[in-house]
């Protein structure tokens, strides 16, 4: 990982996001990926854990910082405002001078927090409650959204959760590939949606694959939506071509 750090082989792609009512695009979400010499494109899940117990993490969400907002700036530059989520890594909460950082970051270009959503999953922030509701508030203040993420598979403590300044809720989606299929995840998906709402935030579907689960989400509710039926997450230079046909569409 180091050494891929130094050779530059790390990129993002970019999944977009989409506002049920309409359809039309409201965000996307920058992904980290390892394009390895020998083994290709790697996911996230096979080397995140392994930089969260080294000290690469820090290096590789900087990178995953200034990336992102290098390519949110072109986007912008090219006449699209998509709203951008970056994923925070669970070490981030113990990073006292992140605020300050991603807001100099996006000021230098020109970027307000406004246009910038950050997720910590629920399992990152639960690990340390107390560090998690210092930073994220530090980072709320600074004006930046907040999201949730993988919501429903870690084990909040409702106490601390409506003490973060949250304003999204990302529902997981191991409940939203099974909305139609098992009645417990319809249940689960039902309860959180009203929680989210009870507590005045958004809720975003994860994982939406086909057309009928799209209706179900929309119609249970949450707002946005995510998923390879909407779109797979892809190269910047694509996302550019996605949010062009979907715009046309909507007009
Ligand atoms: P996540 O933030 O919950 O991201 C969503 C994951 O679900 C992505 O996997 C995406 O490709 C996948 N996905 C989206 N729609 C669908 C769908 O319809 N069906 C299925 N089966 N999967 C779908 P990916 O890119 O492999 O990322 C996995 C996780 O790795 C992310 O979960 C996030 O927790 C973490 N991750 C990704 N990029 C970063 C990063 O830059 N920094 C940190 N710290 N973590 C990251
Ligand atoms: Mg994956
Ligand atoms: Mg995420
Ligand atoms: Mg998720």
């Amino acid at each position: 990982m180091r050494r891929g750090l130094e050779e530059d082989e790390f990129v993002l792609f970019y999944q977009p996001q989409i506002s049920l009512a309409d359809e039309t695009p409201s965000g996307v979400e920058a992904l980290l990926r390892w394009n390895h010499p020998q083994h290709g494109l790697v996911n996230p899940a096979n080397f995140i854990p392994q930089a969260e117990q080294s000290n690469l993490i820090g290096p590789l969400t900087e990178y995953v910082i200034s990336q992102a907002c290098g390519d949110l700036s072109e986007l912008r530059e090219n006449g699209f405002s998509p709203r951008m989520s970056i994923n925070l890594s669970a070490a981030s909460i113990y990073d006292l001078e992140l605020p300050e950082k991603l807001y100099n970051f996006f000021g230098r270009h020109r970027i307000e927090p406004g246009h910038v959503a950050l997720e910590l999953t629920e399992t990152a922030v639960m690990a340390d409650a107390a560090a998690s509701i210092d930073i994220l508030t530090r980072l709320r203040m600074k004006g930046f959204h907040l999201s949730i993420d993988d919501f429903g598979i870690g084990y909040s403590s409702m106490e601390q959760l409506v003490r973060i300044p949250f304003s999204e809720l990302k529902l997981d989606q191991k409940f939203v590939r099974g909305l139609l299929k098992y009645p417990e995840c319809r249940s689960v998906t039902e309860v959180t949606i009203a929680l989210a709402h009870k507590l005045g935030l958004t809720v975003v579907a994860e994982g939406i694959e086909d057309d009928a689960t799209l209706d179900e989400v929309r119609n249970l509710g949450c707002e946005e939506g995510q998923g390879f039926v909407i779109g797979r997450p892809m190269p910047l230079e694509q996302i550019t071509g996605w949010l062009t046909e979907r715009n046309a569409a909507a007009h």
